[in-house]
Protein backbone atom coordinates (compact mmCIF):
# COMPACT_ATOMS: atom_id res chain seq x y z
CA UNK A 1 0.00 0.00 0.00
CA UNK A 2 0.92 3.32 -0.52
CA UNK A 3 0.76 4.42 3.34
CA UNK A 4 3.02 7.27 4.33
CA UNK A 5 5.41 6.51 6.81
CA UNK A 6 7.35 9.32 8.17
CA UNK A 7 7.20 9.53 11.89
CA UNK A 8 4.94 12.70 12.21
CA UNK A 9 2.41 10.54 10.07
CA UNK A 10 2.78 7.36 12.02
CA UNK A 11 2.53 8.88 15.46
CA UNK A 12 -1.28 10.69 14.62
CA UNK A 13 -2.35 7.47 13.09
CA UNK A 14 -1.23 5.64 16.57
CA UNK A 15 -2.35 8.27 18.96
CA UNK A 16 -6.12 8.19 16.71
CA UNK A 17 -5.72 4.27 16.86
CA UNK A 18 -5.36 4.21 20.69
CA UNK A 19 -8.52 7.25 20.80
CA UNK A 20 -10.84 4.45 20.10
CA UNK A 21 -10.52 2.51 22.99
CA UNK A 22 -13.15 2.10 25.28
CA UNK A 23 -11.05 2.04 28.97
CA UNK A 24 -10.32 5.87 29.32
CA UNK A 25 -6.97 5.62 30.78
CA UNK A 26 -5.61 4.38 27.46
CA UNK A 27 -7.21 7.55 25.46
CA UNK A 28 -5.89 9.85 28.54
CA UNK A 29 -2.30 8.64 27.55
CA UNK A 30 -2.23 8.14 23.87
CA UNK A 31 -0.28 10.94 23.14
CA UNK A 32 2.66 9.81 25.58
CA UNK A 33 2.24 6.36 24.76
CA UNK A 34 2.24 6.91 20.70
CA UNK A 35 5.82 9.10 21.04
CA UNK A 36 6.78 6.03 23.39
CA UNK A 37 5.95 2.95 21.18
CA UNK A 38 7.56 5.26 18.31
CA UNK A 39 10.44 5.64 19.82
CA UNK A 40 11.38 2.16 20.69
CA UNK A 41 10.64 1.17 17.21
CA UNK A 42 13.44 3.45 16.26
CA UNK A 43 15.61 1.70 18.98
CA UNK A 44 16.46 5.37 20.87
CA UNK A 45 18.16 4.42 24.32
CA UNK A 46 16.92 6.83 26.58
CA UNK A 47 14.31 8.76 27.68
CA UNK A 48 14.38 11.88 26.79
CA UNK A 49 14.55 10.68 22.73
CA UNK A 50 11.13 10.62 22.59
CA UNK A 51 10.63 14.31 23.27
CA UNK A 52 13.39 14.70 20.14
CA UNK A 53 11.63 12.52 17.53
CA UNK A 54 12.62 13.58 14.25
CA UNK A 55 9.20 13.87 12.49
CA UNK A 56 10.11 13.17 9.18
CA UNK A 57 11.94 10.46 9.57
CA UNK A 58 10.31 7.35 8.59
CA UNK A 59 9.72 3.81 9.76
CA UNK A 60 10.01 0.94 7.32
CA UNK A 61 7.19 -1.32 6.50
CA UNK A 62 8.65 -4.34 9.07
CA UNK A 63 8.59 -1.58 11.87
CA UNK A 64 5.25 -0.49 10.97
CA UNK A 65 4.00 -4.12 11.92
CA UNK A 66 5.50 -4.19 14.82
CA UNK A 67 3.74 -0.97 15.83
CA UNK A 68 0.65 -2.16 15.04
CA UNK A 69 0.90 -5.26 17.26
CA UNK A 70 2.02 -3.05 19.85
CA UNK A 71 -1.55 -1.03 19.13
CA UNK A 72 -3.87 -3.71 19.14
CA UNK A 73 -2.34 -4.88 22.82
CA UNK A 74 -2.52 -1.50 24.24
CA UNK A 75 -6.28 -1.42 22.77
CA UNK A 76 -6.10 -4.80 25.14
CA UNK A 77 -5.36 -2.07 27.95
CA UNK A 78 -1.95 -4.05 28.33
CA UNK A 79 0.61 -1.74 30.08
CA UNK A 80 3.02 0.36 28.05
CA UNK A 81 5.92 -1.03 30.01
CA UNK A 82 4.81 -4.78 29.57
CA UNK A 83 4.45 -3.96 25.91
CA UNK A 84 8.15 -2.78 25.75
CA UNK A 85 9.50 -4.70 28.15
CA UNK A 86 10.93 -2.04 29.79
CA UNK A 87 10.27 0.75 32.36
CA UNK A 88 12.70 3.69 33.56
CA UNK A 89 13.16 4.06 37.06
CA UNK A 90 15.56 6.47 38.95
CA UNK A 91 18.71 6.82 36.25
CA UNK A 92 18.13 3.50 34.95
CA UNK A 93 15.95 1.66 32.53
CA UNK A 94 14.53 -1.97 34.33
CA UNK A 95 13.36 -4.44 32.61
CA UNK A 96 10.15 -6.21 33.46
CA UNK A 97 7.41 -8.72 32.67
CA UNK A 98 3.96 -9.96 33.81
CA UNK A 99 5.77 -11.13 36.85
CA UNK A 100 6.81 -7.97 38.05
CA UNK A 101 5.18 -5.20 39.43
CA UNK A 102 6.20 -2.26 36.47
CA UNK A 103 8.66 0.55 38.79
CA UNK A 104 6.43 3.55 40.11
CA UNK A 105 8.04 7.12 40.43
CA UNK A 106 6.36 7.43 43.56
CA UNK A 107 8.96 4.29 44.66
CA UNK A 108 11.69 7.05 43.66
CA UNK A 109 11.58 8.82 47.10
CA UNK A 110 12.94 5.76 48.60
CA UNK A 111 16.03 6.30 46.71
CA UNK A 112 16.56 9.94 47.76
CA UNK A 113 15.64 9.10 51.19
CA UNK A 114 18.23 6.39 51.42
CA UNK A 115 20.85 9.10 50.29
CA UNK A 116 20.14 11.03 52.83
CA UNK A 117 21.05 8.09 55.22
CA UNK A 118 24.26 8.01 53.85
CA UNK A 119 25.00 10.72 56.03
CA UNK A 120 24.02 9.16 59.14
CA UNK A 121 25.52 5.58 58.59
CA UNK A 122 28.10 3.78 56.44
CA UNK A 123 26.00 1.26 53.60
CA UNK A 124 27.52 -1.44 53.17
CA UNK A 125 24.86 -4.23 53.19
CA UNK A 126 21.38 -3.71 52.11
CA UNK A 127 18.46 -6.23 52.08
CA UNK A 128 15.14 -5.28 49.40
CA UNK A 129 12.05 -7.58 50.41
CA UNK A 130 10.16 -8.48 47.74
CA UNK A 131 12.56 -6.89 45.20
CA UNK A 132 10.21 -7.87 41.97
CA UNK A 133 12.57 -5.93 39.19
CA UNK A 134 14.77 -5.34 41.65
CA UNK A 135 14.50 -1.47 40.91
CA UNK A 136 15.46 -0.59 44.24
CA UNK A 137 17.84 -2.30 45.39
CA UNK A 138 20.17 -1.86 41.86
CA UNK A 139 19.40 1.57 42.16
CA UNK A 140 20.86 2.06 45.62
CA UNK A 141 24.17 -0.59 44.85
CA UNK A 142 24.81 1.56 41.39
CA UNK A 143 24.24 5.14 44.01
CA UNK A 144 26.18 3.30 46.59
CA UNK A 145 29.60 2.01 44.89
CA UNK A 146 30.93 0.03 47.73
CA UNK A 147 27.92 -1.44 49.03
CA UNK A 148 26.34 -5.08 48.60
CA UNK A 149 23.38 -6.34 48.25
CA UNK A 150 20.53 -8.79 48.38
CA UNK A 151 17.05 -9.23 46.95
CA UNK A 152 13.84 -11.54 48.50
CA UNK A 153 11.49 -12.75 46.09
CA UNK A 154 8.97 -15.39 46.53
CA UNK A 155 8.36 -15.32 42.69
CA UNK A 156 11.48 -17.60 40.55
CA UNK A 157 10.29 -15.62 37.19
CA UNK A 158 10.44 -12.44 39.29
CA UNK A 159 14.18 -13.11 40.12
CA UNK A 160 14.98 -13.84 37.01
CA UNK A 161 14.02 -10.51 36.06
CA UNK A 162 16.07 -8.50 38.58
CA UNK A 163 18.89 -10.85 37.61
CA UNK A 164 18.92 -10.07 34.01
CA UNK A 165 18.60 -6.46 35.52
CA UNK A 166 21.55 -6.86 37.54
CA UNK A 167 23.52 -7.88 34.88
CA UNK A 168 22.68 -5.11 32.28
CA UNK A 169 23.58 -2.34 35.05
CA UNK A 170 26.78 -4.58 35.54
CA UNK A 171 26.12 -4.76 39.35
CA UNK A 172 25.83 -8.34 39.12
CA UNK A 173 29.08 -9.19 41.56
CA UNK A 174 27.29 -7.06 43.94
CA UNK A 175 24.27 -8.44 43.89
CA UNK A 176 22.40 -11.58 45.26
CA UNK A 177 19.12 -13.03 44.22
CA UNK A 178 17.16 -15.42 46.86
CA UNK A 179 13.87 -17.65 46.37
CA UNK A 180 12.47 -17.18 49.55
CA UNK A 181 8.95 -16.17 51.22
CA UNK A 182 8.92 -14.04 54.27
CA UNK A 183 5.28 -16.05 55.40
CA UNK A 184 7.39 -18.95 56.16
CA UNK A 185 10.05 -17.75 58.91
CA UNK A 186 11.48 -21.05 59.29
CA UNK A 187 12.58 -21.19 55.06
CA UNK A 188 13.49 -17.98 55.26
CA UNK A 189 17.25 -17.85 54.43
CA UNK A 190 19.64 -17.05 57.51
CA UNK A 191 21.89 -13.75 56.93
CA UNK A 192 24.14 -11.07 58.25
CA UNK A 193 22.12 -8.42 59.89
CA UNK A 194 21.88 -5.23 57.29
CA UNK A 195 22.53 -1.40 57.14
CA UNK A 196 19.48 -0.73 54.94
CA UNK A 197 16.10 -2.82 54.80
CA UNK A 198 14.04 -1.65 51.63
CA UNK A 199 10.52 -2.33 51.27
CA UNK A 200 7.91 -1.94 49.12
CA UNK A 201 5.66 -4.61 50.08
CA UNK A 202 1.75 -5.31 48.73
CA UNK A 203 0.01 -3.11 50.79
CA UNK A 204 -3.56 -2.64 48.88
CA UNK A 205 -6.40 -3.58 50.19
CA UNK A 206 -9.06 -6.03 48.89
CA UNK A 207 -11.57 -3.02 48.02
CA UNK A 208 -8.88 -0.85 46.80
CA UNK A 209 -8.00 -3.12 44.33
CA UNK A 210 -11.36 -3.40 43.04
CA UNK A 211 -11.34 0.58 42.07
CA UNK A 212 -7.89 0.03 39.52
CA UNK A 213 -7.92 0.02 36.12
CA UNK A 214 -7.86 -3.22 34.17
CA UNK A 215 -3.85 -1.95 32.65
CA UNK A 216 -3.28 -3.05 36.50
CA UNK A 217 -5.67 -5.17 37.26
CA UNK A 218 -5.91 -8.37 34.33
CA UNK A 219 -1.57 -7.58 33.95
CA UNK A 220 0.40 -6.85 36.92
CA UNK A 221 1.17 -9.71 39.54
CA UNK A 222 -1.87 -9.19 41.88
CA UNK A 223 0.83 -11.18 44.78
CA UNK A 224 2.77 -7.85 44.45
CA UNK A 225 -0.50 -5.09 45.21
CA UNK A 226 -2.63 -7.06 47.42
CA UNK A 227 -2.56 -7.67 51.15
CA UNK A 228 -4.72 -8.91 54.10
CA UNK A 229 -5.89 -7.02 57.07
CA UNK A 230 -6.54 -3.84 54.69
CA UNK A 231 -3.10 -3.65 53.30
CA UNK A 232 -1.20 -3.91 56.26
CA UNK A 233 -0.29 -7.88 57.08
CA UNK A 234 2.27 -7.69 55.21
CA UNK A 235 4.09 -5.01 57.26
CA UNK A 236 3.33 -6.84 60.08
CA UNK A 237 5.33 -9.88 58.87
CA UNK A 238 8.20 -8.15 58.07
CA UNK A 239 8.76 -6.43 61.36
CA UNK A 240 8.22 -10.04 62.80
CA UNK A 241 10.86 -11.39 60.57
CA UNK A 242 13.14 -8.09 60.99
CA UNK A 243 13.20 -8.57 64.82
CA UNK A 244 13.31 -12.55 65.52
CA UNK A 245 15.81 -13.23 62.84
CA UNK A 246 18.02 -9.74 63.88
CA UNK A 247 18.21 -9.12 60.06
CA UNK A 248 18.74 -5.00 61.38
CA UNK A 249 22.29 -3.99 62.38
CA UNK A 250 22.00 -2.16 65.82
CA UNK A 251 22.32 1.44 63.80
CA UNK A 252 20.51 0.38 60.95
CA UNK A 253 17.34 1.54 59.07
CA UNK A 254 14.33 -0.06 57.72
CA UNK A 255 12.72 2.22 55.02
CA UNK A 256 9.39 1.24 53.53
CA UNK A 257 7.25 2.29 50.79
CA UNK A 258 3.55 2.63 52.14
CA UNK A 259 0.03 3.24 51.34
CA UNK A 260 -2.20 6.75 51.41
CA UNK A 261 -3.19 6.81 55.01
CA UNK A 262 -1.28 3.55 56.33
CA UNK A 263 1.47 5.84 58.37
CA UNK A 264 -0.35 5.47 61.66
CA UNK A 265 -0.97 1.69 61.71
CA UNK A 266 2.39 1.02 60.35
CA UNK A 267 3.91 3.23 63.05
CA UNK A 268 1.84 1.19 65.72
CA UNK A 269 2.49 -2.71 63.76
CA UNK A 270 6.34 -1.35 64.20
CA UNK A 271 6.81 0.02 68.00
CA UNK A 272 5.26 -3.67 68.82
CA UNK A 273 8.65 -5.16 67.16
CA UNK A 274 11.16 -2.31 68.95
CA UNK A 275 11.01 -0.06 65.99
CA UNK A 276 10.64 3.64 66.23
CA UNK A 277 9.55 6.49 63.49
CA UNK A 278 12.88 8.16 62.45
CA UNK A 279 11.32 10.00 59.47
CA UNK A 280 8.63 10.12 57.04
CA UNK A 281 8.60 11.20 53.88
CA UNK A 282 5.85 12.62 50.91
CA UNK A 283 5.85 11.52 47.25
CA UNK A 284 4.73 13.94 44.52
CA UNK A 285 1.20 14.21 45.36
CA UNK A 286 2.07 15.18 48.93
CA UNK A 287 0.92 11.65 50.28
CA UNK A 288 3.24 10.29 52.96
CA UNK A 289 4.52 7.20 51.21
CA UNK A 290 8.12 6.43 52.74
CA UNK A 291 8.50 5.56 56.53
CA UNK A 292 11.93 5.45 58.01
CA UNK A 293 12.66 3.63 60.65
CA UNK A 294 14.64 2.69 63.79
N1 LIG B 1 10.49 -3.72 44.81
C1 LIG B 1 9.74 -3.69 43.59
C2 LIG B 1 9.25 -2.30 43.27
O1 LIG B 1 9.27 -1.43 44.10
C3 LIG B 1 8.56 -4.66 43.64
C4 LIG B 1 7.57 -4.32 44.70
C5 LIG B 1 6.38 -5.27 44.70
O2 LIG B 1 6.29 -6.16 43.85
N2 LIG B 1 5.46 -5.05 45.62
O3 LIG B 1 8.83 -2.01 42.18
Amino acid sequence: NNKSLKIKDVLKETRDKLNTCSNKSIVDSSDLDSRLLVSDLLGFQDSKSILLLNRKQEIDSQQYEKLQSFINKRLQSEPISYILGYKYFWKHKFNCNSSTLIPRPDSEILIETILELKNEIDIKRVLDLGTGTGCLLLSVLDEIKDSQGFGIDQSNDALDVAKQNSIDLQLSTRSTFINANWNDINQFPVLEPFDIIISNPPYISFDEYNTLNDTVKKFEPKSALIAKENGLQDYRIIGSLIRSRKLLNPNGFIVFEIGKDQHLDIENIMKDFGFTLYLSKKDLSGIIRCLIFK
